[in-house]
């Protein structure tokens, strides 16, 4: 069972002994179905921002004109938001006013997917599930809450955050979700470069990064944000989980350094750029390795020396023969076929044969080898 923090508790209390609702909401809640410790927790209420402000002494008007503000109990920040829904979206973009009320069923018709819309008492652990969410927990399944159409045309980001929800979690978008984002990709298009990276940088450095990158292109968004669709997932993915190092990976697949698009803070773009476009020295004797480390920097040099590890892909050669074991003659064929008793000239034949199929894999059958063996000559 997830802990919840005794700061957050204290706030809960207080707004209830104050008569009014109250319940974590969002994130929290479904981290808390999956058993897993939320980053943080998000109180919800009935109580209006200036009420809030009356039950405890100390507050931060974070988001005041959003219903958000920071109660400061046991010196510890805890985020109130009234229950609230958005008013007119105009362009996907986030609308400027919003609608307060005293019902939490409102505050979760308002969110994105139905695994982010529950609502829970932490006293009474009675939870408020209007759209089924710990069912679609339970399926892997990210789906809108309502009409996914509708909703992914008020805020276009909401495309991308179905592909980030379905990557950390691995989970699935459901077909209706998924069938709606291209028709919205339009919507897409105006929502801030800030908002989008912040999402997608989540996806960049998941475990599941090669899942997510598949459902970037599958439904247009690969072409939207980076503009282009040819990228190696896999090598993105064999790459240690930092920013700089999977996009660089991700620009080298690419063939092209996009990185300007994604407005990174300025050191960051240009770490992306010095890993896209330089290489570790080809010669690795001490002279030209002081040089290199000279003009680069140990450290660049070592997240470069990381990118030429992903980029290798020994996994691949798992499977090729790499040692004489792993021919398709042993060396009772190999003598049998060269018709000769045990002696130094079987290891001979069999290094032979390893060399000729470490060149040509697909020569490792016993007939091709049998062939091979009966035109050398030891
Ligand atoms: P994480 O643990 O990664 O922070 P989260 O669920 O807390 O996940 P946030 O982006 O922090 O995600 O958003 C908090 C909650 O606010 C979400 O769970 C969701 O209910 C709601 N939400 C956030 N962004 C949107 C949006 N663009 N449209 C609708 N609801 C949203
Ligand atoms: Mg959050």
């Amino acid at each position: 069972m997830t802990e919840i923090p005794a700061s957050v508790l204290e706030v809960h209390r207080r707004l209830k002994e104050a008569g009014f609702k109250a319940y974590l909401v969002g994130g929290c809640v479904r981290d808390r179905v999956l058993g897993k410790q939320p980053k943080d927790f998000d109180l919800a209420t009935s109580a209006r921002p200036e009420e809030v402000q009356r039950v405890f002494k100390k507050v931060i008007p974070t988001g005041i004109q959003h219903g958000t503000v920071t109660v400061i109990a046991s010196g510890v920040h805890v985020e109130v938001t009234t229950f609230r829904t958005e008013g007119d979206y105009v362009d996907g973009r986030r609308p400027e006013k919003v609608e307060f009320h005293s019902d939490v069923e409102a505050d979760l018709s308002r969110r994105d997917f139905t695994i982010n819309a529950m609502a829970e008492d932490p006293i009474t652990g009675e939870r408020v599930d209007p759209f089924g969410g710990e069912a679609d927990l339970k399926r892997h399944l990210v789906r809108c809450v309502r009409d996914p159409l509708e909703r992914f045309g008020e805020d276009g980001l909401r495309c991308l955050r179905a592909v980030r929800f379905a990557t950390v979690l691995a989970f699935d978008i459901e077909p209706a979700t998924e069938a709606a984002i291209a028709p919205r990709l339009p919507v897409f298009r105006k929502v801030a470069m800030e908002r989008v990276r912040d999402e997608l940088l989540k996806i960049i450095v998941s475990p599941h990064v090669a899942r997510g990158l598949e459902l970037l292109t599958r439904v247009g968004l690969t072409r939207e944000i980076f503009g282009f669709e040819q990228l190696d997932a896999a090598a993105i993915a064999r790459t240690p989980p930092q920013v700089e190092l999977r996009l660089a990976v991700l620009f080298r697949s690419a063939g092209e350094c996009q990185v300007d698009r994604l407005k990174l803070p300025s050191a960051q773009t240009q770490r992306v750029r010095e890993l896209f476009a330089r290489r570790p020295p080809a010669e690795r004797d001490d002279v030209t390795l002081r040089r290199w480390l000279s003009e680069v920097g140990l450290d660049l040099a070592g997240d470069l020396c990381r990118l030429d590890a992903a980029e290798l892909d020994l996994g691949r050669f798992e499977k090729a023969p790499l040692s004489t074991k792993d021919l398709a003659l042993d060396g009772a064929e190999i003598m049998k076929t060269l018709q000769t008793s045990p002696g130094p000239v079987v290891g001979k034949a069999s290094r032979f044969l390893l060399d000729q199929v470490l060149q040509r894999p697909e020569l490792n059958t016993p007939q091709e080898l049998r062939a091979l063996l009966l035109n050398w000559r030891p």
